[in-house]
């Protein structure tokens, strides 16, 4: 056996699949924007545990049709908000390590992670969480993470992985399919007894996603580069980190990662690496917007005057997908002062005028203060009579009803939760079409696919709110200094480090 293993590395031919391979999954997933006065805790999250996390994954399918066991614990499953309380994370984080504990031997780990999580006093809790695993699991395990390309990575995080891949597409579309790619590059690195290690990089440039688009150069060009990468001798795979720029934190801005079989092939990852990092900053500038933008009333204005029906207008500072309040009333304010007739606005997050509609009843007149309680900082309450025009059960995953009201020419959905209208499918759950309305209003940055894929005209309105799209006008404190654009005349190269 020894000298079949022997002649098998030394003639690199597929050494005998290990049956038994045991693997522990756990998961937090949050993206949190530092800016926004709203803590987000436990109840915020969907909590998937054991089969629940697994069950329909095309990951967790993969690695049991490959014979695996798989060994689910805690995914704990939000969407963008407020920075994580303390309690909730250490409540997460103590029930994954008491199930790591638990289980005994494994061979590998493998985390869903969305890489932009901040916690209330701790400058790094995903390094904080993937060091004690390390305390329980040892350095010989294999651990593995995926992410969103939204996430901020630091150098500490990376140094507890052993394999790291991101999204390859924002607008995202290949969830599903990095979270596939990732475990199967841990099974594989399994089965050939590879000690795979990341060459990481942090580089100075702190953008919105809505310079960061996959599809557009020059950020398409970086991102196509990444399988080419990944398909190099002795290399595993590549990523690229847009970053979250409303977090503020020392470790926000962009990132590239590319992880080497084992320490032989470290050279030539931190080589590929530096490359990429030092062509993404000769390129910063080019890092644009890929859409019409104006003010929310400039914006209002082309719409009303433009041919195309319907115009979609994104609520970019107010960017829910960001984790921004969602409930800011200056694109209602300005809708309402612009006159227009044919408008719909989805939608404000207001639980609280959505129960007052519900009371009413359908076909009722209702006046009421909406918005502006969460974000106080750049909106206040707006005072609205309308008519409720229907209280549909309008989120997918089963929250409260909605109110649907008619205020003059705007049709105005008011949410009983925290979400975005990303996708045509999310108009229908409220019985609209968006494309019979001459004017959209959504609260995003970049129209994400579906509605891009739809939308006639987009223009992306540059309003205030926590995901300002104009980072120098933000308070940063933690953000690490020099970066690109605060300090727009600094110099950086990958290979002076
Ligand atoms: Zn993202």
């Amino acid at each position: 056996m020894f000298i079949i293993a022997f002649l098998c590395i030394g003639l690199g031919c597929t050494p005998e699949k290990k049956d038994g391979l045991r693997i522990l999954t756990a998961g937090i997933r949050h993206e949190s924007n530092s800016f926004m006065p709203y803590l987000t805790t436990a109840e915020d999250f969907t909590l998937l545990r054991g089969r629940e996390a697994t069950k329909g994954r095309a990951w967790a399918n993969y690695l049991e049709e490959e014979g695996v066991e798989v060994i689910p614990t805690l995914h704990a499953i939000s969407g963008p908000s407020g920075i994580v309380s303390r309690e909730t994370y250490e409540a997460f984080r103590d029930e994954i390590l008491e199930a790591f504990r638990e289980a005994g031997h494994v061979d590998g780990v493998y985390l869903d992670m969305h890489g932009a999580l901040q916690v209330e006093g701790y400058p790094d809790a995903q390094s904080d969480l993937v060091q004690r695993i390390r305390e329980i699991v040892g350095m010989d395990v294999l651990v593995a993470a995926s992410f969103d390309l939204h996430g901020n990575i630091s150098p500490e995080f990376m140094g507890g992985l052993n394999i790291i891949s991101s999204y390859r597409t924002a607008p995202h579309v290949d969830g599903e399919q990095t979270r596939l790619r990732t475990v199967k590059l841990l099974l594989d690195a399994l089965k050939h007894n590879y000690s795979p290690r990341i060459a990481h990089l942090n580089i100075p440039i702190l953008i919105p996603g809505e310079k960061g688009i996959t599809s557009v150069e020059p950020v398409k060009s970086f991102y196509d580069r990444l399988p080419e990468i990944a398909r190099m001798e002795g290399l595993m795979d590549a990523s690229i980190f847009i970053g979250m720029p409303w977090t503020d934190v020392a470790r926000a801005g962009m990132s590239v990662q590319v992880v080497a079989q084992d320490a032989r092939y470290l050279q030539q990852a931190q080589e590929q690496a530096q490359a990429l990092a030092n062509d993404i900053w000769d390129q910063r500038k080019n890092l644009q917007f890929d859409v019409e933008t104006g003010s929310m009333d400039e914006a209002i204005q082309v719409a009303m005057e433009s041919q195309d029906s319907a115009v979609f207008i994104t609520d970019s500072g107010d960017n829910v997908t960001a984790g921004a309040a969602g409930d800011g009333t200056l694109a209602l304010e300005r809708l309402l002062a612009h006159h227009v007739t044919d408008a719909i606005l989805a939608g404000i997050f207001d639980p609280e005028a959505v129960e007052q509609c519900s009371k009413a009843g359908i076909g009722a007149q209702v006046q009421l203060d909406v918005g502006g309680k969460i974000d106080y900082v750049y909106s206040k309450p707006l005072s609205i009579t309308g008519t409720v025009l229907s209280l549909p059960q309008g989120d997918p995953a089963g929250g409260k009803p909605d109110a649907v009201l008619q205020v003059e020419g705007v049709t105005l959905v008011l949410l009983s939760g925290h979400r975005a209208f990303t996708d045509p499918t999310h108009f229908q759950d409220i019985d609209m079409d968006p494309l019979t309305f001459n004017i959209v209003v959504v609260k995003e940055g970049y129209l994400f696919q579906g509605l891009r894929d739809i939308a006639p005209k987009a223009i992306m309105a540059l309003t205030p709110g926590f995901a300002n799209q104009t980072l120098e006008n933000l308070d940063y404190i933690l953000v690490r200094r020099p970066i690109y654009p605060l300090d727009p005349d600094m110099t950086w190269s990958a290979s002076n480090l």
